[in-house]
């Protein structure tokens, strides 16, 4: 593909660096009748069949680029901002979740504690009972000697 004074070609999107052939771009001024004084980029062998873009175009396509970039930035922004969100809603749930493990194992605690109280109070009743037993039945031999002896 030729270059002209009317389309663009070689090179990429925005402003140029370096020409297709490795050398570098150069902003040159026109001096046709058509664009009098309107700078372009040119190869610096200054051969159009290498290079020719209007800066104007160059710069609006930097611009739109900038544009894109700003956009992708912006949505993935979004996206990471969305992913916070969700981490912050999962610790949430994570610290919810540890609570009631805490509070279920606060629970069991008070039942343990409940448990051992009661086996104590049912021991010392055993005890208690057994030392009633032993003292009847220990007064009631007393009480039959009593008898046999008169
Ligand atoms: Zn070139």
């Amino acid at each position: 593909m030729s270059c002209s004074s009317e389309t663009s070609c070689g090179g990429g999107r925005g402003i140029p660096s370096k020409c297709v052939c490795g050398l570098p771009t150069i902003i040159f001024t026109s001096k046709t009748q058509d664009n009098p004084g309107r700078p372009f980029f040119r190869c610096a062998s200054k051969r159009d069949d290498h290079f020719f873009k209007w800066v104007e175009d160059a710069v609006l396509e930097e611009v739109e680029e900038l544009k894109d970039v700003s956009l992708k930035i912006k949505s993935e922004a979004d996206e990471f901002k969305e992913m916070l969100l969700k981490t912050k809603s999962e610790v949430e749930e994570f610290k919810t979740v540890i609570g009631d493990v805490m509070e279920a194992q606060m629970w069991s605690k008070k039942e343990i504690w409940k448990l051992k109280i009661m086996i104590k109070v049912f021991f010392s009743w055993a005890f208690f009972m057994s030392i009633c037993v032993v003292f009847l039945m220990f007064r009631k031999a007393n009480a039959k000697k009593l008898v046999l002896g008169y």
